[in-house]
């Protein structure tokens, strides 16, 4: 049995990540804002406080280890929170935990980015967030609000959060210490977080234009878990800074001619 760490485990693709690796007899320290059954850390990872407090937890309840850490935590507001959660909370939660997971056995972490990664982002913020200044990329993100962009707001965190995983993949204290590092590109997933895209009829038929899902339509939670149980296990020898997309052909639909 490994020990797994996952944030966002109260709900959605973390949830149903946290539930089938418990299943299969791991054991999984789930880390969430809310409180929740599955979640034995509560911190929040839009605040510095709040991701300190999630290393030091997960050192005490690992005893000083873990076998594999996913950053799934997240949320889809058009919002400069989605730049401390999506992109400074991911990062600090893969960063802060390498050392532990450098402790484990066979390692592995994997971010959970997004589709939108790939597609329009703003510069200034993506920048901001790769340059480690919270201020700045919260303030480019606010720009971007203010001017009718708040779209780019998330796309950008996740833009900087893939950037960061296939830079870091390659360095010494990642492959050098045996450690794959991976994201997991979603397309739409039912969950709380794209429920209001998909109950308003209106964005409703924007999304579906916007990310075609030609094979199964948009995912529930539950069909992405055995992907991010691959990707985190010893099976998991040579795939590193990768994003895996898993999104029904959206990003073949979308970029294929670019592959
Ligand atoms: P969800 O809302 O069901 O779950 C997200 C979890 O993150 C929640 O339990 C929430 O409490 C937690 N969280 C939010 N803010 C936090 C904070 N400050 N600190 C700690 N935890 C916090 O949503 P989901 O769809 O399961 O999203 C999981 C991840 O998948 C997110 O990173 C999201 O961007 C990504 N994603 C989702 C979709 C989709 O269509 N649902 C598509 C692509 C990517």
């Amino acid at each position: 049995a490994r020990t797994y760490l996952v944030t966002g485990a109260a709900s959605g693709i973390g949830r149903a990540v946290a539930r089938r690796l418990t299943a299969r007899g791991h054991r999984v320290i789930g880390a969430d804002i809310k409180e929740s059954e599955d979640s034995a850390i509560r911190a929040d990872l839009s605040t510095v406080e709040g991701r300190a407090q999630l290393v030091e937890e997960a050192a005490e309840l690992g005893g000083g280890r873990l076998d594999a850490v996913v950053a799934c935590a997240g949320v889809g507001l058009f919002d400069p929170v989605a730049v401390s959660v999506n992109g400074f909370g991911a990062i600090a939660t893969l960063a802060g935990l390498r050392p532990l997971l450098a402790a484990g056995r066979d390692p592995r972490a994997l971010a959970v980015a997004s589709l939108a990664a790939v597609h329009e982002t703003d510069p200034a913020i993506v920048a901001a967030v790769l340059a480690g200044d919270e201020e700045a990329a919260v303030a480019a993100a606010r720009a971007a609000v203010e001017r009718g962009e708040g779209r780019l707001v998330y796309a950008s965190a996740k833009r900087a959060l893939v950037r960061w995983v296939r830079r870091a993949a390659v360095t010494d204290a990642w492959a050098g210490a045996g450690i794959p590092l991976n994201a997991i590109a979603p397309g739409i997933v039912r969950t709380p977080l794209s429920r209001p895209l998909l109950e308003d009829p209106e964005l409703h038929a924007l999304t579906d234009a916007s990310v075609p899902m030609p094979l199964h339509g948009y995912a529930d939670p539950e069909q992405l878990a055995p992907l991010v149980d691959h990707l985190t296990s010893p099976e998991n020898t040579h795939v590193t800074g990768q994003v895996v997309f898993i999104d029904g052909g959206a990003d073949a639909v979308l970029r294929g001619d670019e592959g």
